[in-house]
């Protein structure tokens, strides 16, 4: 019995340890396929497979989820924290498609900003509407009256609150006497300047005889556009010698998303915002001098601190618009860029806490899609796997 009693405990030993072995065995399986398949995961992402603005890929799934369960944006980019620095909410998003409408973000019933950055050519126009108002900041060239007055009947604009003409350049104000002579105008901001240009004489009578309000520009005047407000920034007094640095900059605040227009502010008048020491942040910069190097100086880029920029210009213009230098600077910011001559009309629209963008024409092959801040995300999520740091930490 004592033998038996033994080889019994021997046996149940033994089985313990086999019974061991074998756990030990499925366990380390089970370690060995759960590395492989985060491995696998991991490899996907940092290879761009996991894209998730890839409108292919999984971003497209999380955005259509949103829109199906009726979220408040049904974007494809609200799953990603970030930091945008002037907006506390989710990131603005942007969509590529047509340039039509762009009232059907999900919040409808609401009040909206609407801002069509028109494609005139190598001009400047844009149109912004909130409820019942609407501002047009430059007309465009004199070949871009027609562009801007279809463009205005199209949205529905039938008086204009305030026509803001940045500076007497003909790429500027050449459209505006035969809007001022067309549609019925309240308001003129614009500083008087000695040119004496056909265009800018043209511009001048039609802006007398359509009995509109003159507002002198002055840094600090503050406006109502609805249920938004705009805030002046320049001209200053001591920038005046280049008509460029006449031009009216004027920042438009939308809830928590806000607008900057420098018209062809260079260098000097940048400085002189910066001096004025206020939050120059916008979520979206409408890059200087259609983006050329007098202008989008780094000190202001970064003080602008923008998600998106806009480039107005016209395509193989003969200034070489924009230039290098200011593309590589907006890159360096992780600043996503919307240029006219590639895209056309960019149109964005505003519920007060994202932006839904919009481009008449898809972007250029090579052109990237993500949103800027998911776009610091992702290159901090590729690197935090590359070089293995221990944490991750989505506001760095
Ligand atoms: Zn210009």
């Amino acid at each position: 019995m004592a033998g038996r009693k033994r080889s019994s405990r021997r046996l149940t030993g033994s089985r313990k340890r086999n019974r061991r072995a074998r756990e030990k065995r499925r366990r380390r399986r089970l370690t060995f396929a759960s590395a492989c398949s985060l491995f696998a995961i991991l490899l996907l992402f940092v290879s761009g497979q996991l894209d998730w603005e890839n409108p292919g890929g999984s971003a497209a799934w999380l955005g259509s989820s949103a829109a199906e369960q009726g979220g408040s944006s049904g974007k494809d980019d609200d799953t990603f924290p970030e930091n945008s620095g002037g907006t506390e909410e989710s990131p603005p998003s942007a969509q590529q498609g047509d340039a039509s409408g762009g009232k059907d973000d999900g919040n409808a019933g609401e009040s909206l900003l609407t801002v069509t950055y028109l494609d005139v050519g190598q001009a400047d126009c844009t149109i912004l509407q909130c409820g019942d108002r609407t501002m047009l900041i430059d007309g465009g060239g004199n070949s871009g009256a027609r562009t801007v007055l279809a463009a205005l009947e199209a949205l529905g604009v039938e008086r204009i609150d305030y026509v803001v003409a940045t500076h007497s350049h003909e790429d500027h104000i050449g459209g505006l006497d035969e809007v001022l002579a067309r549609c019925p105008t309240e308001n003129i901001i614009c500083r008087r300047e000695e040119s004496t240009t056909k265009s800018y004489l043209d511009f001048l009578r039609e802006a007398e005889a359509c009995g509109a309000r003159w507002i002198v520009p002055e840094p600090g005047l503050k406006f109502a556009l609805g249920d938004a407000s705009f805030l002046l920034l320049a001209p200053s007094e001591e920038v005046f010698e280049k008509a460029n640095n006449c031009s009216v900059a004027l920042l438009v605040t939308f809830g928590k998303t806000r607008f900057l227009f420098t018209g062809d502010a260079e260098a000097e008048s940048e400085r002189a915002m910066l001096e004025l020491g206020l939050s120059l942040e916008a979520d979206v910069y409408k890059a200087g001098h259609h983006g050329s190097s007098t202008s989008s100086t780094e000190k202001f880029v970064e003080a602008v601190d923008p998600v998106y920029a806009v480039i107005s210009c016209g395509a193989g213009n003969e200034y070489g618009h924009p230039h290098s230098e200011v593309m590589s600077r907006l890159e360096e910011h992780d600043v996503q860029i919307y240029r006219t001559d590639m895209m056309g009309t960019v149109t964005i629209v505003s519920d007060g806490k994202t932006l839904n963008i919009r481009t008449q024409k898809p972007a250029a092959q090579g052109q990237e899609h993500y949103p800027a801040r998911n776009r610091a995300f992702y290159d901090f999520f590729a690197s935090y796997l590359l070089q293995g740091s221990r944490r991750l930490n989505c506001n760095e």
